[in-house]
């Protein structure tokens, strides 16, 4: 389930520059595909048509099957997951931001979303710049804690498709290690298309895709690769 097909995807943001030059893939249900490319390729253009925020000009992207012209933004949002690179949370307690990826989720299902996503030790405590009523501060949460609340509420979501951007801040080494694994959690068994912005990155991908202007300029698993090395 949730299978991706980019048929000949035609994009430009103006008339006279086009972006994507006729993109086509597939990312099979289960399957992680990663788009890798030199800033500027068009690979967040790929995630942005992929929500529709733009539609393509000429072929089509299809979820299963079905053209994502012809199912509500609703129906979409609920398909696609992301882990955002800046996550703001909500002035409520973490298992609040957790279970708000799923809200029927029971206790346990919160609990065990953010043990994966290894936050479940602060679970009850509110994020920064919360006050309550009793002056009680919240905590101060790391931009990567920040990203693992993001990861937590996306493992609660479970949706058939997972959108990864991967983070370009500057995060520390061990932070950004941590985070790889948190996103290789969530992204395992489910049909995953990353953005990525280091090679290094995806070398688990069942596909590497090399954007280079608007095109497709190579495709294959990591070891396969050329140009992109
Ligand atoms: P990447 O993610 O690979 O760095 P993008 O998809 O963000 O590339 O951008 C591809 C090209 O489209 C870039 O040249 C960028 O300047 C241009 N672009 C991106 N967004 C817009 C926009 N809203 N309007 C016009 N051009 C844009
Ligand atoms: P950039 O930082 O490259 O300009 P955007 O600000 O458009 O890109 O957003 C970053 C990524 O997050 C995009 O690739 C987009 O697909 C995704 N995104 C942004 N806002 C939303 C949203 N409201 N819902 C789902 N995805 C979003």
């Amino acid at each position: 389930d949730g299978k991706v097909t980019f048929d000949d995807v035609h994009f430009s943001y103006d008339a006279n520059r086009p972006i994507l030059k006729g993109i086509s893939f597939e990312v099979p249900a289960g399957k992680t595909v990663a788009i890798v490319g030199p800033s500027g390729a068009g690979k967040s253009t790929i995630s942005r048509l992929l929500f529709r925020f733009y539609d393509v000009q000429q072929g089509s992207i299809r979820i299963d099957g079905q053209d994502i012209r012809d199912v509500t933004q609703e129906s979409l949002r609920a398909a696609i997951g992301m882990v955002p690179q800046d996550t703001v949370l909500f002035n409520d307690t973490i298992a609040y931001n957790v279970r708000y990826g799923r809200p029927s989720a029971s206790e346990d299902e919160v609990a065990q979303a953010a043990d994966l996503a290894q936050i479940g030790t602060f679970i009850a405590a509110l994020p920064d710049g919360y006050r309550t009523m009793v002056g009680e501060r919240g905590l101060k949460l790391s931009g990567g804690e920040k990203q693992r609340v993001a990861i937590a509420r996306t493992i609660l979501k479970a949706p058939p498709v997972l959108m990864l951007d991967e983070a370009t801040s500057a995060l520390d080494t061990q932070t950004e290690q941590e985070i790889q694994a948190a996103l290789d959690l969530v992204s395992r068994g489910r049909t995953t298309l990353v953005i990525a912005h280091r090679l290094s990155t995806v070398i688990s991908a069942d596909e590497i895709i090399v954007l280079q202007d608007g095109r497709i300029a190579e495709r294959g698993r990591h070891a396969e690769l050329l140009v992109a090395k």
